[in-house]
């Protein structure tokens, strides 16, 4: 019989085990505004979860909304694969004069399909044609896609477990404070690189996340950067940062390096690239490194011209200044002093504030005491997930700006998990 009522059946009927934030969320969601989700019954939720990473400017920016409403209604092209379009151009006019060309940034653009897996993938697959290098550095508690080359790079045991076939060609390294400083940076990456009996073969590239948002809020120190971008170049090895979820002003400048003061050779960018949480993903590569004969690298969603609408119109409205950059840096250090005052309250053994910008986490002991913090604020009304290894870390990643409401009293007034429910 056909599953036609209104409640959650034809999901859980249809739909395969593999959904996850369902589950955590059991509700029909049905609209959303700004940080907001309305289910069907018209209840209300603060969205900390934000797609996770892919609605920095909100759900349904009316900005963003009017201009898809303009092209759509105007028999503007909606695919083109990778043909010239006047969405196209757009865009890239405005992310070359608005994003690189201020940063002193040269960059040429793929559109590698359209999810950040994808962008990942072009990334490794041209490091390692231009090197003729097979194997990559990645490094502990990694977060690169699910597909099969990303996932080599991925740290996660469960995700890794579903690949079915070896996961080769990828060497982790400690990341930034792995043994809590009881080691000088790179101790062991950088001796392994000059000793020839290591065993390391030279890698292509090592892909990096500023910020591990998948892997548990891991910050990486500035200095840190700095000496992984100095260790490639003496090497000669590539540096990809994967910015797929920190970049777009996430944890303040529009990539999430800069404040680094760090050139990479290849970044990776999607979830808010397009800004209206459409698809979208590019992978940014040194001109040099453009090697790649035509058609060499291809696929069919590559050119999703509504996504390039609204994503030049979220550039063009957002990032003709660093007024975005700097209110999310200061919404992020007050978040970071209500996370430093639960720490305060609980014990440092209990809880560990971590993240940057507005990529914040709370480490709370296990797995178990983040999903009982998570299922509590959903009975409040709050999306939150949690992230790391273990799932210990409760995440809030919430979109930068609201052209309607202010960010900040949400946040005060609606949550105070309480780490202890
Ligand atoms: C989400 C994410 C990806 C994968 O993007 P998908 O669109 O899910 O394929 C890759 N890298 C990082 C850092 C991510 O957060």
């Amino acid at each position: 019989m056909p599953i036609t009522d209104s409640s959650t059946d034809v999901f859980t009927a249809l739909e395969s085990e593999v959904r996850s934030y369902s589950r955590s969320w059991p509700v029909v969601f049905d609209r959303a505004v700004g940080s907001h989700l309305y289910d069907e019954a018209g209840n209300e939720y603060l969205d900390f979860f934000s797609g996770a990473g892919a609605l920095n400017y909100g759900h349904n920016n009316p900005l963003l909304t009017q201009v898809l409403l303009d092209y759509i209604g105007s028999d503007r092209i909606i695919h083109s694969l990778d043909m010239f379009t006047t969405a196209r151009r757009e865009f890239l006019q405005a992310f070359d004069s608005t994003i690189l060309r201020p940063r002193d940034l040269d960059y040429r653009v793929v559109f590698p399909g359209p999810g950040g897996a994808n962008a990942v993938e072009a990334a490794l697959k041209l490091a390692r044609k231009v090197t003729g290098r097979e194997s990559i550095v990645n490094f502990t508690n990694a977060f690169h896609g699910m597909t099969l080359g990303a996932l080599s790079v991925t740290g996660n045991s469960l995700k890794r477990g579903g690949a079915g076939i070896p996961l080769v060609h990828a060497t982790p390294m400690p990341y930034d404070d792995y043994f809590d400083r009881d080691y000088p940076d790179f101790f062991y990456f950088e001796r392994l690189l000059t000793d020839s009996g290591s065993g390391l073969n030279t890698p292509a590239a090592v892909i990096v996340e500023t910020v591990q948002g998948e892997g548990g809020m891991n910050a990486a120190r500035a200095e840190w950067l700095r000496g992984l971008a100095a260790l490639c170049a003496e090497h000669e090895i590539l540096l990809i940062v994967d910015d797929v979820q920190m970049g777009c002003g996430r944890t303040g400048g529009f990539f999430s390096f800069e404040e680094a003061g760090i050139t990479p050779d290849i970044v990776c960018l999607s979830k808010s690239i397009s800004g209206s949480g459409l698809p979208m993903a590019l992978t940014l590569i040194r001109p040099d490194l453009d090697v790649w004969e035509p058609g060499e690298h291809n696929g069919t969603f590559r050119g999703i011209a509504p996504a390039f609408a609204t994503g030049a119109a979220a550039i063009r409205e957002y990032w003709q200044d660093d007024a975005l950059a700097q209110s999310t840096v200061r919404k992020g250090a007050r978040v970071e002093s209500r996370f430093n005052a639960l720490v305060s309250r609980h014990g440092a053994e209990t809880l560990v504030a971590k993240g940057r910008g507005l990529a914040r986490g709370l480490q709370t002991p296990d797995g178990s005491t983040a999903d009982a913090i998570c299922r509590a604020a959903f009975a409040e009304g709050l999306l939150m997930e949690t992230s790391g290894p273990e799932g210990q870390v409760v995440k809030r990643c919430r979109r930068s700006r609201s052209p309607t409401t202010t960010s900040t009293t949400a946040w005060t007034s609606s949550t105070r998990p309480s780490p202890t429910s």
